[in-house]
Formats: structure tokens, C-alpha cells, sequence
């Protein structure tokens, strides 16, 4: 038990977590540990009564004190139940506000992080973090109070009476009592790796969950049953295996403690019985109270045997929680961010240099401007950095060397939300969230009425289908849209785009063909969506770049071309031949 302590590195944790969470609800935790203090001290009281007990009754014989001693008795019991509930009452508040915190601290801190922290986690992992760290949260602190001051405290109370009323006796029992310790802590040494290990088998459970909803088409198409479900069940066994590990350990540690209590009992009994029957003088009410004393102690010492266990489990999710809330963010806002000043949006970068994290750079001194207004298409065989541009200007990393300007204005020194406001981007694969068209396309602009959801809705071609629905605008749409056709996708993703009304359009153009109809609503929706805004798009369809104002061709992260349709045609370069094989790539 202490040697768990002795780590500076859990010290450390546990210290932050008591700072963090433990000061914010210390009038809860205070009412809790009151009652503790009360439940330990009634406890105490309980096992002294039977000296009373025994002494009056069996061998002074006094019936006077018969009221006196089964009121006394009542009592004790009756505050200990109280004390009892107000404490459960406490901690269980207090447990559930802590898990809340925690649980909303993660999210910003998972919500604070930059895009490549989210390539790099698997969402499974998150999910996981969600809920389990902040439950480890809970569970250290609950173990930390519940064993250190209920359970030590009451445990004293014990000792106390059981020295006070047989010292010799007592001196027995706290040599044994460590030894049994000893022989506990030997085993749960184990415990700490293979509870880290079982962490990560249950990551491994939700993410072929995820993965079989997500792809279930693929999953279905390729007949894959046989393989995730190879997967699954190694997971599972994989966390039943740890699982029945850790209770192994567990379940040895009781018989270490039960059998070595049992001895020192049976030793106290032994002696007791030769000191009052072998004419010693001792009364028997002392040597029951010491007794009822030594058994109440049993319970709570081995609480505090085995509260190590509990605290090695927990502190792997507390240490993982600091480990997120602790990474630095790849994207921070300057200290003295301004909003950016309003313009007609033009883009421009500034001899950008930039490669991904631990990647080969994409970019190298390039300069590029987007004109205010116009619709740019880019071009450019896969690969050579389209996205990246688009990933840019919508500030999701910083170039290493150079500046991207938004009307004159370096974008890293702006606040972040003035960025994004700026912003409506349609991406290829249309994301919608769960719940209603309504509420989906209302995400493009805050506190948007009604009627300006239905107008943004009509001006992308979405409202006749919208309405056509049994449930119009209150239709659910299923998880991710499931339950409307691609093309009704894209068209909300418009409306949505067309109610933010942002200066710059970013676009992302679906790769995959729609049916004519849909194809057909689609354009026109889009057309009404660029008027007037500075529209960046990434182009493979022909009908596209024949709207484009100005096309640029990118190669390997170099602009190659620019200008109009025409004029890139007849120079005879890249553009004509990615033209002539349809753009798609
Ligand atoms: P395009 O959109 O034209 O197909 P991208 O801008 O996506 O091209 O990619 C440009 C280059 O950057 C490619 O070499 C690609 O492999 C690389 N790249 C793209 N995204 C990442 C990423 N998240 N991490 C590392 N490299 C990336």
C-alpha cells in the first residue's frame, strides 16, 4: 500500500487529481467524511457495548441498567445507519459531478486538438477514453476517501478499544495483521500491467464494432462475417483472459487474509479463554469487547490491504486522462489573436512552405493568389496537394515558412473562430449529424430562423424533396444520412453551405457520379451557392472548370499552369492532357 505511494509518479497524479477534482466538491467530500468519522466512531462504540453487556448483565447482574444499555445499543445503530446513508448519499453526488467534469474536460481537451491528433487516434480509443478515464477519475478518488479515512479511521477506533481493553491480546494481532499485508501486497504486483493490457483489449472491442457498422457494405459485400468475426472473438477472449488474471489475484489475496486472520483470532480466543476461566481475573466483558473489536477490524483492514488493487487499475485511466489534457496544441491561438477585419476574401499565399508532421514537404515557397469573388478551380493528378491548399486556408495547420493571407491578413495571428466564420466548405463525402434535415442544415449558421433554413434549403434545390418527406424538415436523416440518396446529401450539404452565406466557399468535389437528376439539381444549386464568393474548388468534373474563372494546375505541390479554360487549352501542357482524360483521377 505504501509503496504504491512511494512512486513519485502516481503521487504526482493523485496530488493533480485532488487539486483538480477534489477541491472543486470539497463541501461534499467534507459532509462524506463527517459521516465517515461518525460511522467509525459508532462502530467503535458497538464493539465496546458488549463489555457493558456482559459485565453488567452476566455478571453484575443489574437489571436497572437493562433500559439504559438497549437504548445506548439502539442508538448506536440507529447513527450509524444515518451516518451510513449520508455518506453513500455524498459520495455517490460528488462520484457523478466528478465523472461529468471529467467527462467534459476530455472532450475539450479531445476537441482542442488538431487534425493530425485525430489521424493518429483511432476513434475507438476516444470513445473508450470517454467513458473509462473519467470513471477512473471517480473510482481513485472514491478509493482514496472511502479507504483512507473511513476504513483507517475506523479501523484505529478498533484498535483503540481492543488496546485499551486487552493490550497484551492487541500486541498479538499487530504483529500478525502487517504480515498478512506483506503477503497481499507480493501478489498485486502483477496487477498494474495487466490492467493497462486489458485497457487497450477493450479498444480493440469497440473498434471491430465500429469498424463492422461503419463498413458494414464492405463487411457484407466481400463476405468478411468470418474475419471480423475472428478479430471480435480474439478481442473478447483477449479481455476475458485478463479479466479472469486480475480476478485470480484478487481472489488469492482473500484466503491469504482470511486464514491468517482466522489464526490470530483463534490465538486471541485461545488466551482469552485461559484468562478468565484460568482464574487470570479478567472480566468477561472486556476480553467480548476485544474480541467483537477484533472481528468489526477485520473488514475494514482488509479494505486497506486490497485498496491498492482498485488504485492501480484506476490510475492507469487517471494518467492516461493527464497525458491528453497535457498534449500540446499543434494550433493554438496567439495571445493576441484579433477577429479578421471584414473583405471581399481574397486568398493569397505567401512563399508557403509546408509539410505534414513527419512527412516529405508538399509545398515549397509557393505563392499563389485566389482572386476576391471568382470561382478558381484546382487541377492536378492526386497527390499533388489540392487538399493540402484547401487544409491551408482553412487553417488546420500553420505552414512551417511563410504566411496565407486573408485579405492582407496573416490567418495565424487571427483568432481561430474569425477564421472558420469566414468559411463554408462542402466536402466529397457529405458528413451529416444525427438528427433532423432542420437541425442539420441550421448547423451552417447559429440561431438561423426557420424560414432562412427553408430559403437556404429551396436555393440548393433540397426543399422539394425536404417536403416531400412524410416528416418534411423534421425527418430524421439515420446515422450519417443513411437514410437519404447521395445526391440529397449533397444538396442539404449546400443548404447548409448557403446558410452560413460565408465570403469564401471551399469545395470539395464528389469524385463519385450522381444520376442525371440529381447530377443536374446539384449544379444548379451550386451555381446559386458561388455568386459573388471567392470559391476555391477542387475540381474532376469538365462541367466545373467550364464555370471556373481561373484554373490552376498543381503538380507535385508546384503550380504548373495557370488562367482560363481556353487559354490553357490551347497552351498544350498538363491541363490538356488531364482535360482530355476527363479530369477524374
Ligand atoms: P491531392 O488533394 O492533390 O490529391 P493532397 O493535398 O491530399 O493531394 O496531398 C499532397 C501530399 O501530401 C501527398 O503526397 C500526400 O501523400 C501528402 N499528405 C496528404 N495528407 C497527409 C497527412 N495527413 N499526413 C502526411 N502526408 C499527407
Amino acid at each position: 500500500m505504501f509503496r504504491f505511494f512511494r512512486s513519485t509518479e502516481n503521487q504526482r497524479l493523485i496530488a493533480r487529481l485532488l487539486r483538480e477534482s477534489f477541491h472543486a466538491h470539497r463541501f461534499g467530500y467534507a459532509a462524506a467524511i463527517l459521516s465517515m468519522l461518525v460511522v467509525a466512531a459508532t462502530t467503535a462504540a458497538s464493539a465496546y457495548m458488549l463489555r457493558e453487556i456482559t459485565n453488567e448483565f452476566v455478571v453484575y447482574k443489574r437489571i436497572e441498567q437493562v433500559n439504559l444499555i438497549a437504548a445506548a445499543t439502539g442508538a448506536i445503530f440507529i447513527l450509524k445507519g444515518f451516518a451510513n446513508f449520508i455518506q453513500a448519499y455524498f459520495m455517490s453526488r460528488v462520484g457523478n459531478a466528478i465523472i461529468a467534469d471529467r467527462q467534459r474536460k476530455i472532450y475539450d481537451s479531445i476537441l482542442a486538438q488538431g487534425i493530425e491528433f485525430y489521424h493518429s487516434t483511432s476513434s475507438s480509443e476516444l470513445i473508450s477514453r470517454m467513458t473509462n478515464n473519467a470513471q477512473a477519475a471517480r473510482s481513485v478518488l472514491d478509493q482514496i476517501v472511502t479507504s483512507y479515512v473511513r476504513d483507517l479511521v475506523t479501523l484505529a477506533a478498533l484498535v483503540g478499544v481492543m488496546v485499551w481493553q486487552q493490550p497484551a491480546l492487541s500486541l498479538i494481532c499487530l504483529v500478525i495483521g502487517p504480515i498478512a499485508i506483506y503477503g497481499v501486497n507480493r501478489i498485486l504486483k502483477r496487477v498494474r500491467k495487466i490492467a493497462s493490457q486489458e485497457f487497450r483489449s477493450l479498444g480493440q472491442i469497440v473498434q471491430v464494432m465500429q469498424e463492422t457498422a461503419i463498413g458494414v457494405r464492405v463487411v457484407k459485400s466481400f463476405g468478411l462475417e468470418g474475419a471480423m468475426r475472428k478479430r471480435m472473438y480474439k478481442a473478447v477472449s483477449d479481455v476475458e483472459s485478463r479479466a479472469n488474471n486480475i480476478a485470480t489475484l484478487e481472489a488469492a489475496t482473500s484466503p491469504v487474509m482470511e486464514t491468517l486472520a482466522g489464526l490470530a483470532i483463534a490465538g486471541a480466543v485461545f488466551v482469552s479463554g485461559f484468562l478468565v476461566l484460568g482464574g487470570g481475573g479478567q472480566m468477561p466483558g472486556n476480553i467480548m469487547a476485544f474480541i467483537a473489536a477484533l472481528l468489526l477490524a477485520y473488514e475494514p483492514a482488509k479494505r486497506l490491504a486490497r485498496v491498492r488493487i482498485s488504485l492501480e487499475t484506476g490510475i492507469v485511466g487517471v494518467r492516461m486522462m493527464f497525458q491528453l489534457a497535457d498534449r500540446p496544441l499543434t494550433l493554438a491561438e496567439k495571445p493576441d489573436a484579433k477577429p479578421l477585419r471584414a473583405g471581399p476574401g481574397e486568398i493569397h499565399f505567401d512563399n508557403v512552405s509546408f509539410a505534414y508532421p513527419e512527412s516529405a514537404p508538399v509545398f515549397e515557397g509557393l505563392d499563389l493568389t485566389l482572386a476576391a469573388g471568382k470561382m478558381t478551380a484546382l487541377v492536378g493528378p492526386s497527390g499533388s496537394g489540392k487538399s493540402t491548399i484547401l487544409n491551408l486556408i482553412m487553417r488546420m495547420y500553420d505552414p512551417q515558412v511563410g504566411r496565407v493571407m486573408f485579405d492582407g491578413q496573416d490567418i495565424s495571428c487571427a483568432t481561430l473562430t474569425s477564421v472558420r466564420e469566414k468559411i463554408a466548405y462542402v466536402s466529397q463525402d457529405t458528413f451529416l449529424f444525427a438528427g433532423t434535415i432542420m437541425h442539420n442544415i441550421r448547423l451552417g449558421r447559429e440561431g438561423a430562423t426557420d424560414e432562412e433554413v427553408m430559403a437556404a434549403a429551396r436555393a440548393a434545390n433540397a426543399h422539394d424533396f425536404i417536403s416531400a418527406q412524410a416528416k418534411g424538415y423534421d425527418t430524421d436523416v439515420g446515422e450519417n444520412g443513411a437514410l437519404l440518396s447521395g445526391g440529397q446529401r449533397q444538396r442539404i450539404s449546400i443548404a447548409r453551405a448557403m446558410l452560413r452565406n460565408a465570403e469564401i466557399l471551399l469545395l470539395d468535389e464528389a469524385t463519385s457520379a450522381l444520376d442525371a437528376e440529381s447530377e443536374a439539381l446539384f449544379r444548379d444549386a451550386l451555381q446559386q451557392l458561388t455568386v459573388g464568393r471567392t470559391t476555391i474548388v477542387i475540381a474532376h468534373r469538365l462541367s466545373t472548370v467550364h464555370q471556373a474563372d481561373t484554373i490552376v494546375v498543381l503538380e507535385a505541390g508546384k503550380v504548373v499552369e495557370s488562367g482560363a479554360h481556353r487559354t490553357l487549352l490551347n497552351q498544350g501542357g498538363l491541363y490538356q492532357k488531364l482535360y482530355e482524360y476527363q479530369l477524374m483521377p
